[in-house]
């Protein structure tokens, strides 16, 4: 069931923020530290940063990416290969500029910093899908994304996940959603302790829409928790607090991971063989009523720990404060751990929690690109926070949209004096992301393939014209062949088998948007309730339009007492419909009857095991 694979080798871990939405320029989380350790299940180790192989990172690499623009070419690039060059509006890059400067200059692709009048290739955003109006080429993000990866959302929607896959999804901690969830915390709580008196439990309160660590509290009671004053205001969510995580060096750290999600529809996967581990700057204790304000302990931020004395900037991938996440993986390895496992588990973990994200954002993608509208396709680059147990087991602490891309830290050279140094760990790594996502969703690819082709036919056609020619060395050279091997490494479609019993949700997003039309909207009123019924012809005489009507009240008022904001509730509907279907099918023994017979051609319920399995367009 596990993805198999050896893990990547790589050095020492750092922690990333994410990038403030409509934040200007700075505020992520600084750039992270190291690369992962071992290399993805199936992959060798990552290539040294210094090695040769590994093409031009750090300063070499500019030096080196400067100089190859310099061939011939006009605003879209030139007649070198008589290949056009493929064209980049980075106007909107903000904090991920200079690593995206540098890729460019190493695949020799044309930028565009100010933008341009004809369109773009690829437009790279700095925050969000609608930095710019943008009707052709690719952007580096989905809409919607920036929403189903806050806090709440995210919790919610693995929520979903849990109800209908407990086993599977129990690599996020146990969450709850403030205030609406407030009382049920109290509850839920109060039980587990009476069942369990020596169970101690600490709790993280974390505020939605936060990053890099700001507004987080440890407590040890709900009645703890901060309701009053201006964190009423704010919506949060409060977590279990994972108390034995795994330490080096005696020092708590998290892991800072890369992944692309390079289609939604089909989806591709890809993870970053290295990503960054991120250290405390005090060692870590379990937590106490003493300790429990102590943020150099037990949070992992880089914005934070960066301003403890004990931060250490370091030029080696594996000490110093931000390391590689394959530098751990080394160290894990040479202490006889099951690293293999670990990067399976991983691998594992961020399969399901994109599967688990997916309905809604087809929802919001739908909606800002229905089908025959002229838009840009997607990808983005999403940056997985992720924290190990002491026994290995890998737990999912967020998702950023907009990890931070940053390869520079800032230096106080006299008191007060900031100069912004470059950060070789962040390098190594965010360079790698970026050139290679751009390899990955490179246009000119299916061009040069089909070209290819065409070739190959010419070729058989003259097969011993071609012959006399020679060996494939007369053939011209690849574009890429000054480039290392790709980072990123494929894991869905790759392990697709595994995992596509969890898209029951995807495929009721998949049955809404179809049979419902999701254009320009998000919502799904009573009529269009009806609709979806009708078109599914899912009624009949057991189940007339008045139960329609009433099963929609119903739905309705599950998903209000969730606590969905109306304005917001649209989006939401694909999976809670789902959910909350589910759910009045357990509750009422009749419906059940009812639905169970009348859906059973599209959706066959299983109510026994609280599961729901689609067979949806078979
Ligand atoms: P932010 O977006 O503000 O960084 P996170 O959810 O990443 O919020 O939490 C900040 C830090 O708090 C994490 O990097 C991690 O060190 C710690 N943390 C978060 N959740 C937990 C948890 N459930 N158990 C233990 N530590 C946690």
């Amino acid at each position: 069931m596990e993805p198999a694979g050896a893990p990547p080798h790589g050095c020492a871990p750092a922690r990333e923020a994410e990038e403030p939405p409509g934040s200007p320029a700075l505020p992520a989380e600084e750039p992270q530290d190291g690369q992962p350790a071992g290399a993805p299940p199936g992959q060798g180790a990552l290539p040294s940063a210094a090695g040769p192989e590994r093409g031009p990172p750090g300063r070499a690499a500019r030096g080196r990416g400067r100089r190859a623009p310099g061939r011939r070419g006009g605003e879209d690039g030139g007649r070198a290969g008589r290949r056009p060059r493929v064209t980049v509006d980075s106007s909107k890059a903000k904090t991920s500029l200079e690593a995206l400067k540098i890729s460019l200059r190493q695949l020799r692709w044309k930028e565009f910093p100010f933008g341009r009048r004809l369109p773009c290739d690829i437009y790279w955003h700095g925050v969000s899908f609608h930095d710019n109006d943008i009707f052709s080429g690719q952007v580096n993000k989905f809409p919607g994304m920036t929403e189903m990866v806050r806090k709440i959302t995210l919790s919610r929607a693995v929520r979903t996940m849990q109800d209908l896959f407990p086993l599977e999804y129990n690599f996020y901690p146990r969450s709850w959603i403030l205030p609406e969830e407030f009382p049920l915390f109290v509850t839920e709580v109060r039980m587990m302790k009476d069942s369990d008196p020596s169970w101690k439990p600490t709790f993280i309160v974390k505020p939605d829409g936060g990053c890099q660590g700001d507004g987080i509290y440890l407590i040890k009671d709900p009645s703890d928790i901060r309701l009053m004053g201006s964190t009423q205001s704010r919506p949060a969510v409060v977590q279990e607090y994972i108390c034995k995580p795994l330490l080096v060096d005696k020092l708590k750290f998290d892991i800072r991971l890369y992944v692309l999600l390079k289609s939604l529809e089909p989806l591709e996967i890809y993870i970053a063989k290295d990503g960054l581990s991120r250290f405390c700057t005090e060692p870590y204790q379990e937590p106490t009523l003493k300790n429990l304000h102590q943020v150099f302990m037990h949070l992992t931020n880089y914005s934070l720990n960066v301003h403890s004395g004990n931060f250490i900037h370091s030029d080696s991938v594996n000490t110093g404060s931000k390391r590689t996440f394959s530098s751990i993986l080394c160290r894990l390895s040479s202490r006889g751990a099951d690293v293999k496992k670990l990067w399976s588990d991983i691998i594992s973990l961020v399969i399901k929690t994109i599967i688990a994200l997916t309905p809604e954002l087809k929802v919001y993608y739908q909606s800002d690109i229905p089908a025959g509208k002229p838009g840009p396709t997607c990808f983005q680059i999403l940056g997985f926070d992720i924290l190990l147990m002491k026994n290995l087991k890998p737990m999912l602490l967020e998702v950023n949209a907009n990890p931070s891309m940053r390869i520079e830290h800032e230096q106080e050279l006299s008191p007060g004096v900031f100069e912004n140094v470059p950060s070789p760990v962040d390098e190594e790594v965010k360079v790698a992301v970026i050139r290679d996502t751009l390899r990955l969703v490179d246009p000119q690819k299916k061009k040069r393939k089909d070209i290819q082709c065409q070739a190959l036919e010419e070729v058989g056609e003259a097969k011993e014209k071609l012959l006399d020619v020679g060996p494939a060395g007369d053939a011209p050279p690849s574009p890429e062949a000054h480039l290392p091997s790709l980072c990123l490494k494929q894991v869905f479609p790759k392990y697709a088998k595994q995992f596509n019993y969890l898209r029951l949700v995807d495929r009721v997003a998949a049955l809404f948007i179809r049979f419902l039309g999701v254009k320009g909207t998000t919502k799904l009123g009573p009529t269009g309730f009806r609709t979806f019924i009708r078109n599914c012809k899912l009624s009949n005489s057991n189940f007339s339009m008045a139960s329609v009507d009433i099963l929609y009240i119903d739905i309705t008022r599950r998903w209000n007492s969730m606590g969905i904001d109306h304005k917001e509730s649209g989006p939401f509907l694909v999976c809670k419909t789902c959910c909350c279907l589910q759910r009045s099918i357990e509750d009422r023994s009749q419906w059940n009857l009812q639905l169970n017979s009348s859906v059973r051609r599209y959706v066959h319920v299983r109510v026994a095991d609280c599961r729901l399995s689609c067979r949806l367009f078979t």
